[in-house]
């Protein structure tokens, strides 16, 4: 699985992508959401990680940078290429990749899975790694 990823990343997957041009609407409220940083102390792999909220709804929207974002993930509900992003290590299935809309002005979610069916999961020790490498 491990492999799988390694021989993805050599193939090409990291694509630099504009992060968002301007703060996106919160579908819920209708509300443009606020820009902010994650904490420097994150534990889940998103130290320092710009990213937008909506203070009314006290709601994540999106992560405003180019993590995870490749052209050939699957289109989500607003018809373009999803953002890869890793469950953190306390979810159900930990670590697992999952794929959601970049702009989060869709409620996307799709887990990445592997021939078998199987939800890609990665281990602990990689998870910095992939995610200086864009991928994740
Ligand atoms: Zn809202
Ligand atoms: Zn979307």
């Amino acid at each position: 699985m491990i492999a799988r990823l390694f021989l993805h990343i050599k193939m090409g997957n990291i694509h630099a992508t504009s992060t968002l041009a301007a703060a996106p609407i919160c579908p819920k409220c209708h509300q443009r959401t606020t820009h902010d940083i994650t904490r420097a102390s994150n534990r889940t792999g998103n130290a320092g990680r710009p990213y937008y909220k909506c203070l009314p709804c006290d709601k994540f929207q999106c992560f405003d940078d180019d993590r995870g974002n490749d052209p050939r993930n699957p289109r989500c509900l607003c018809q373009v290429a999803s953002r890869q992003q890793v469950a953190g290590p306390g979810k159900p299935i930990p670590r697992g990749l999952h794929y959601v809309c970049r702009s989060g002005k869709c409620n996307f979610y799709t887990v990445r899975r592997d021939e078998h069916e199987q939800q890609i999961t990665v281990s602990e020790d990689v998870v910095e790694m992939l995610a200086k490498l864009n991928v994740i």
